[in-house]
């Protein structure tokens, strides 16, 4: 069963004191912390068999380039692509947003195309699109949400057209915590002939994700929210889309053969991989999710889904505190403020108590911008989070408020 004890000693992290206090880490869905296991791995690459993959003959080289393939393996597994093909790695989220971005772009997009991005979208997937629309002549469109933080599904008849190219759309948002209905969602599209791009970034360590089931045609994530290491993320896309789509940056590994006269490229998915990958990370990546498997992916949802429904109800419970997202489907964010009180002061409060939590606009401005609001603090938790932890931040709030109050 879940035992939460020892979920929390395989973070070494957790054990750590902040201004004489034990840390509280309520800042997950900027980052995650990472397991010993994973720490181990990186540890045991640059020990005992670090080389460049894909490239020499040498035994390090081949066991390196074992585990980063076997790597893709398992991502390939966690989301059930079809194939490895269908798996790039890139640095994160944001990489992988700006690969799909420039290369669709190139490939589907003409002049008077438009391109749909939800109001609730973190700026990664705004500023890409609105970049490959400037430089194609292309429209963006916005998907609104309604107060509770729910996507309006029902103005996707309108919106969708026969020139709108992509529908672009979180997984979950990082602000309000909403954990979007992309059944809905991708029905509507296809039935269109719209192309869906997922954003995973808040989804894929709190929602079982079949990438293939849920019919994604592409699918984004980065490894430092999944417990993973930074500098490693994942595109995954539909292999006979990713096919059509033309290399994005040029270099080694990326090539097939290559002459002044004519450049041939490799094939999937290395095409997107120019220069030395992040074999390191990739593998760490590869150890977080066999991590997760073995934890046992239904116990931790299970979990999660609990402490979610205790920490909203724990939160909104706060007196002059509004909790800003409310839908009835949530990962475990809170984005809230205190009448009277900063975001700012609230945090930097908070951090004194040894608590961590994020402040401000939280790359995502048009979502702030609803609410008419300059900023929020966010609280997010996760599996190895507890219900005393939640407690803590109450009392850290309350504590707040008698400061200024
Ligand atoms: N998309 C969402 C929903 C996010 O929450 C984030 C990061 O917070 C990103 C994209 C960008 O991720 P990264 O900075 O790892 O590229």
């Amino acid at each position: 069963m879940f035992d939460i004890e020892k979920i929390r000693a395989d973070f070494p992290i957790l054990e750590r004191e902040i201004y004489g206090r034990r840390l509280v880490y309520l800042d997950n869905a900027a980052t995650t912390q990472k397991p010993s296991c994973v720490i181990s791995k990186i540890r045991d690459v640059y020990e005992q068999y670090n080389s460049n993959i894909h490239r020499s003959v040498s035994r390090l080289a081949s066991i390196c380039t074992d585990e980063y393939e076997n790597a893709r393996k398992t991502v390939s597994g966690f989301i059930n692509a079809k194939s490895t093909n269908e798996i790039v790695f890139t640095s994160g989220t944001t990489a992988a947003i700006n690969l799909l971005a420039f290369t669709f772009g190139e490939k589907f997009v003409n002049g008077g195309d438009e391109i749909v991005v939800c109001e609730s979208e973190h700026h990664s997937n705004i500023v890409p699109w609105q970049l490959m629309c400037e430089r194609k002549n292309a429209v963006l469109k916005v998907l609104p949400f309604d107060d509770s933080g729910d996507l309006k599904t029902e103005l996707l008849d309108g919106l969708l057209t026969e020139r709108t190219r992509l529908l672009c759309v979180a997984q979950a948002t990082n602000v309000l915590g909403t954990v979007n209905p992309l059944d809905i969602i991708v029905k509507k599209a296809h039935e269109k002939g719209v192309y869906v791009l997922v954003d995973g970034a808040q989804g894929i360590q709190h929602v079982k994700t079949d990438v293939t089931a849920s019919d994604f045609d592409f699918y984004v994530f980065s490894g430092h929210k999944i417990y993973a290491p930074t500098g490693i993320g994942i595109l995954y896309g539909k292999e006979h889309l990713l096919e059509q789509l033309p290399p994005w940056q040029g270099g080694g590994d990326m090539v097939n053969r290559v002459s002044f006269a004519k450049t041939t490229y490799s094939g999937l998915p290395l095409k997107f991989e120019a220069g030395t990958s992040n074999y390191v990370g990739a593998t760490g990546l590869g150890e977080a999710l066999n991590y997760l498997i073995s934890t046992g992916l239904d116990q931790i949802h299970s979990y999660e889904k609990e402490l979610t429904n205790y920490a909203l109800a724990r939160i909104s419970s706060i007196p002059q505190l509004t909790v800003y997202g409310t839908s009835a489907n949530k990962v475990g964010i809170a984005s809230f403020l205190v009448e009277g009180i900063h975001h700012a002061d609230m945090g930097e409060i908070l951090d004194k108590m040894g608590i961590a939590v994020r402040t401000g606009r939280m790359c995502a401005e048009p979502a702030i911008h609803h609410f008419g609001l300059t900023g929020l603090v966010r609280a997010s938790w996760t599996f190895y989070n507890t219900k005393q932890e939640i407690d803590s931040l109450c009392e850290g709030i309350e504590k707040a408020k008698k400061l200024f109050f």
